[in-house]
């Protein structure tokens, strides 16, 4: 293998987004983004970065499918010296939500791991189609180049059965796979090790709490690099309160719903992932905008955003039960990354258990890894940018023989 470029693309139903990095020195060459694949108005962003910043090239035109969307950012990278054709593309990595049980590492992509993923369609049934598309799409392209899956649910393989089974019937749940898979296991993965660097420690001493706060939203509990418990499950609908997915709720709702309030599964189904969470509570899921309303004395936004946070402080003291001993609880994503209120309420009232922020450090804003607890903290409380394609490009590189 020559090439120390990888292209990263996370096909979704209607979007296609990817990451053209430089291996050498992790450099991102160009970025871009299709979306509203088969619609109209469909949209393609590309913005070359390396050498130099030019400007982003945007294209409003109908694009039909994954193919031509794939044919299109081609030609973009083409135009920019970077096309895929180059024998400095090493491999493509592609982002797969769910790999089962089976998928424990990044892994070549032959029929058998295409057959297992499209197995894997009933547990995933949003997810695993859109990424298959993308990658028999690029994988048509580019018939010869290692084409690489790694998955959402592979550092939470580590689970104990303890935490990873629900106690329900146990030959039900093994004939129709219904487990904890957890997922944002990649952000999970590399928050958790970056938190560890941070305390200049090696991943194998320290136990973090990691809480990926974004529009979906999940926690972690990782035992010295390994993941004990996540709060996320069979699908991404359980745990935190998310941007518009519930959360836990007992699941007597479900059929309560469907009896008393005549809806049907599919109804639910889509109340609980798409109308739920803070907008179903306030009509917002920007935490943006839920803090702005609050500052402006808004009643509903300010219970929206104590339930969030009554949610958040359950599985810290869950998972600091789970783990014993907490170095670092660490905050990623959109939320976690941007939003101090929500940091330092998450916090507030567990002095007891060694955690705190400073208020000035946590006021910071930056995109550098940073810890905004007091000198004094038991634990660090760590703000740690996500970055999954990053990630996935790495663990791509090394599978196909890169440093
Ligand atoms: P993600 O899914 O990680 O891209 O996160 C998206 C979410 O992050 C948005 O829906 C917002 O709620 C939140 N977010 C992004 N920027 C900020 C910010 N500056 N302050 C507070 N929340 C933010």
């Amino acid at each position: 293998m020559t090439g120390t470029r990888i292209l990263v693309l996370n096909s979704g139903s209607s979007s296609v987004k990817y990451q053209l990095l430089d291996m050498r020195d992790n450099a991102r060459l160009a970025v871009g983004l299709v979306e509203r694949i088969g619609e109209e108005t469909s949209r393609l962003k590309h913005t070359p970065l390396h050498p130099g910043d030019a400007a982003a090239r945007e294209q409003n035109r109908p694009i039909a499918d994954h193919e031509e969307a794939l044919k299109a950012v081609a030609a973009e990278l083409a135009q920019d010296g970077l096309g895929l054709d180059s024998p400095e593309l090493a491999a493509i990595g592609h982002r797969v939500v769910h790999g089962g049980k089976r998928f424990t590492e990044p892994t070549v992509i032959d029929d058998a791991v295409l057959a297992e993923i499209e197995r894997l369609i009933p547990v995933a049934p949003l997810h695993n189609p859109a990424n298959l598309t993308g990658i028999r799409t690029a994988m048509a392209l580019r018939p010869d180049l290692p084409q690489v899956a790694v998955f959402d649910t592979a550092f939470h393989t580590t689970m104990p059965e303890s935490a990873a089974r629900y106690a329900i019937d146990v030959k039900t749940a093994d004939e129709h796979r219904v487990r904890r898979y957890g997922f944002h296991g990649t952000s999970h993965a590399y928050v958790s090790r970056k938190t560890a660097e941070l305390l200049g420690k090696d991943p194998s001493e320290v136990n973090v709490i990691v809480l990926h706060l974004g529009n979906g939203a999940s926690a972690s509990a990782v035992r010295g690099g390994v993941c004990v418990d996540t709060s996320m499950g069979l699908t991404p609908l359980e745990g935190l309160v998310m941007g518009t997915r519930s959360g836990d709720i007992d699941p007597a709702v479900i059929f309560h719903l469907m009896r008393v309030g005549n809806m049907s599964a599919d109804d639910v189904d889509v109340l609980l992932n798409k109308k739920s969470g803070l907008i179903g509570l306030c009509g917002d899921n920007d935490m943006r905008e839920i803090r702005r309303r609050i500052d402006e004395g808004d009643q509903e936004a300010a219970l929206a955003f104590d339930i969030y946070i009554h949610r958040l402080k359950k599985y810290i003291g869950a998972y600091y039960a789970v783990l014993g001993r907490v170095d670092a609880v660490a905050f990623t994503a959109g939320v976690g990354e941007n939003a101090a209120p929500v940091r330092e309420a998450a916090v507030a009232g567990l002095e007891e258990l060694g955690l705190a922020v400073d208020g000035e450090l946590n006021s910071v804003r930056s995109d550098e890894a940073r810890i905004v607890s007091p000198e004094y903290a038991r634990v660090a409380v760590a703000v740690v940018p996500t970055d999954e394609e990053l990630e996935i490009a790495q663990q791509t590189y090394a599978l196909v023989g890169g440093a």
